[in-house]
Formats: structure tokens, sequence, C-alpha cells
């Protein structure tokens, strides 16, 4: 695989992962100790962290600060991860989206604003995470391929800590997400390919070079545990209950994973009930090998070459999309996608309908909401959950030519009035 970073030469610090165990490859069981891996030395199957988890109580998560950390005894991370600098993420807003449940139907809908996180995705939360384990390893470069969002935390929480980042990002992505990277880091590099291009050479610069921590390549069994928290903070703001459905957008498919993994762990910790809860997943049109790997029957993923303005959701070869096929098929739930023109709708519809902005993907997650009651595939007396992921000013361009002045005056009274406004 790759040199890349190798545990120090120290040893790792007690405790530094907390309380996972080791390695285990999620295709054939087999277990390595923790380090920083991500593929199986029998098979190269993806590599998952493995916990021996103690007893804990609603209580003591309650107690704990209003951010991730108050899941740290459930993550990678160890105890002491709030004396270290780092953004602080998670524990944003569950709203109760009484109007846009009204438009569409469903009488119990909630949104989880995860764009309100520090850099304004949900990619935070992951970071954060992965943060902690380029520490352990003693990182010396804090680096990512990214469709955006993960470039921008990246580079803030590199920022942060005081750890040299190098982010990549496909040269078209939209200007304000290339800012919002630029801003943190000196070190921003535009790729001319699509993201699976740019991916490819992180995996390639992390097999080169000594000493690099690519959040989503070689800490990634890390990186991914940072996603449960959403699951976690979900069930906790629902009154420590599992939601009956929940709608999650598909990039990689990580999110929609560790989402299901946390519901199971909290299932089997004892911190909610057990209940039955369908997953729904979400992709554009443009870029859906994982919707249409689903509604073909399919066991494995097509590639793609992505063509959308989701262009956060735009990965062609999805590292997890087999898995997020199994999970909505186990649930009971699908995968759906939707036309750019329909995400567009989506973004106008939930800031008209709810007050929040959101980025294209948001607007992919609402739009296959939309499509889902339409379809019959959502039950919509049933309590729902739609996540968006991240803030709609990283993408004006979606939709600026839809929403603007409703009209343009002279400072008079006369000319207000017959504007037509009122
Ligand atoms: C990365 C991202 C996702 C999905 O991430 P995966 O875990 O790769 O499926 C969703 N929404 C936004 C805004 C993102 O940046
Ligand atoms: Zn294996």
């Amino acid at each position: 695989m790759s040199a890349v970073i190798t545990e120090p030469t120290s040893g790792l610090r007690e405790g530094a992962f907390g309380h996972a165990t080791g390695l285990a490859c999620r295709e054939c069981g087999h277990q390595i100790p923790l380090g920083p891996h991500y593929a199986c030395t029998e098979c190269f199957g993806p590599l998952e962290i493995a916990y021996d988890f103690p007893a804990i109580t609603r209580e003591e998560i309650e107690a704990g600060p209003a951010n991730i950390w108050r899941y740290k005894t459930l993550l990678p991370v160890p105890s002491d991860i709030v004396d270290s600098p780092n953004m602080e993420p998670g524990f944003t807003r569950l709203l109760k989206a009484h109007n846009l449940g009204a438009e569409l139907g469903i009488t119990n809908l909630w949104v989880k604003d995860d764009s309100t996180n520090p850099t304004n995705s949900f990619k935070d939360r992951v970071v954060a995470c992965a943060l902690s384990a380029a520490r352990e390893f003693d990182a010396k470069v804090f680096a990512c391929p990214s469709t955006g969002n993960l470039a921008n935390a990246v580079a803030a929480a590199g920022a942060r800590a005081g750890i040299k980042t190098v982010v990549f990002i496909p040269a078209n992505l939209e200007q304000p997400k290339q800012v919002n990277s630029a801003i943190y880091t000196d070190s921003l590099v535009a790729v001319n390919g699509n993201y699976d291009d740019v991916n490819k050479l992180a995996s390639e610069i992390a097999g080169e070079e000594d000493g690099w921590a690519f959040v989503n390549v070689n800490v990634r069994p890390y990186y991914a545990e940072g996603s449960k928290t959403l699951g976690y903070e979900i069930a906790e703001q629902l009154g420590w209950r599992l939601p009956d459905q929940i709608v999650i957008p598909v990039a990689s498919g990580s999110q929609l994973t560790k989402v299901d993994k946390a519901f199971q762990e909290l299932i089997k910790l004892g911190l909610v009930e057990e209940k039955p809860y369908t997953v729904f997943g979400a992709q554009a049109t443009g870029c859906s090998p994982v919707s249409v790997a689903f509604k073909e029957g399919h066991q494995v993923i097509r590639p793609v070459k992505p063509d959308t303005i989701a262009k956060s959701l735009a990965i062609g070869n999805p590292a997890d999309g087999i898995y997020v096929l199994d999970i909505c098929r186990r649930t009971g739930g699908t995968v759906e996608d939707i036309s750019d023109e329909q995400v567009r709708e989506a973004i106008v519809l939930l800031a008209r309908t709810e007050g929040i902005f959101t980025e294209t993907a948001g607007g992919t997650t609402v739009g296959v909401l939309k499509k889902l009651v339409e379809t019959g595939q959502l039950d919509p007396n049933l309590e729902t959950v739609v996540i968006n992921t991240g803030h709609g000013l990283k993408t004006l361009d979606a939709i600026s030519d839809r929403v603007g002045a409703a009209a343009t005056i002279e400072p008079t009274y006369d000319s207000f009035r017959s504007s037509g406004i009122i």
C-alpha cells in the first residue's frame, strides 16, 4: 500500500484512541492493531474501527460539552481530546420543519441542520476525529483530496491546531469553496481533473511522502467515525429515540453508513429502545452510481463521470457505495436521485419554508425527500429526519439566476407603490 505515516517510534500513547481496540476488515473480519492503515492486509477490504465500549449512561453524555466530544467515549479519540485545540464541531440544531412538512404532506418532519458547523458543513465532524488520529501518529502534514467542503474543514482545523495543511480540489470547483479553503492555508492545490482524479493523486502522494495524514485516505477509518455523531445527536435531540425514517445525501457513502452504525451502537448500549427505522440515500442524477445500482438490483457500483451542480456529492466511484446499498435494502429504504433543476427548486423550497439556506447537497437531499413522498416510497405519516449537510453561501452560483431583487425602484413612495410588490 503506502509508506505514509507510521506509528510513532516511541509507540502510541496510552488511551490514544479511547476504547478502540483495533482495525477490523469490513469484508473478511481480519483484525489488525490500531495504526495509520485503511486497507485489509488479507483482502484489501476497507478497515473499520473496532471497540470495546464501557457501560455509558444518557446522563454522562448529557453532562458533556455541547459539541461532538460529548460522545468521545464512543469515538477513537483520547479522553483528553477536549483540551487540544480543535474546531469543536457538532451539536447542531435539530429543527421541527412545520412548513416544509406541511408543503410535502409529512406530518412529523425534522431538519438536522449541519450547515451551522464551524466551516459550514458536516465535514468538521469527520475532520476533528481525523485530526486527533493525525496527532497521535505524529503526522507532519494534514491533507485531503476534496470536493470542497472537506478542504475547508481540513484547512481550518489545521490552522487552529498549528499543523501544516495541503488540500487538493478539482480546479473547476465553485469559487466560494476555493476561497473558504485558501483563507486558512497557503497550500490549496487545484487539480485539472475531477474528484476521482484528485483522489487517485492523493493516494499516490500518500504512498510516496512520509508523515502525511490524508484524512480520507490513510486515516479514513478514524475520519469516518466522526459521522456517527450525526446519528447520536439526532437520537439524543429526539429525546433518546430513533426516528422512523431518515434521508441522507450520498457522496462516498461514508456518512450514511456511519449514521446507521451510530443507531446500531445506541441500541446495543441500551441508550435508545430498539425499533425498526428506514434509511434513504439521496444523489443527484448527474452523479448517481449508487442510486442506479439500487434500482437495477446490483451488488456492485459501476463508476460514473460526474456531471452535476451538486459538486460536493460528485464522487463517481464511491468507496462505501456497496454498504449504502446493503443498509438501504436491510432497512427497507431506497436510494433516489433528482435532476439539477429539482436540486435548485429544493434549495429555494427549504429556504422559503424553513429559513434555511442549503447548498446543492442539501437541495439534493430535500428534493429527494419530496420525490420519495410523491412516489410513495416514504411514509408521510412516520417521523422523518432529513439532513442538511452544508451552507448555501458556498454554492451561490447554483441559484443566483433564480432569486434576486423583485423590483428595482426610485427612492420614492410612488415608485414603491407602482412596483407591484404589495
Ligand atoms: C462530503 C459531503 C457529503 C457526503 O459525504 P459522504 O460521507 O462522502 O457520503 C454530503 N454533503 C456535503 C455537503 C458534503 O460535503
Ligand atoms: Zn479483509
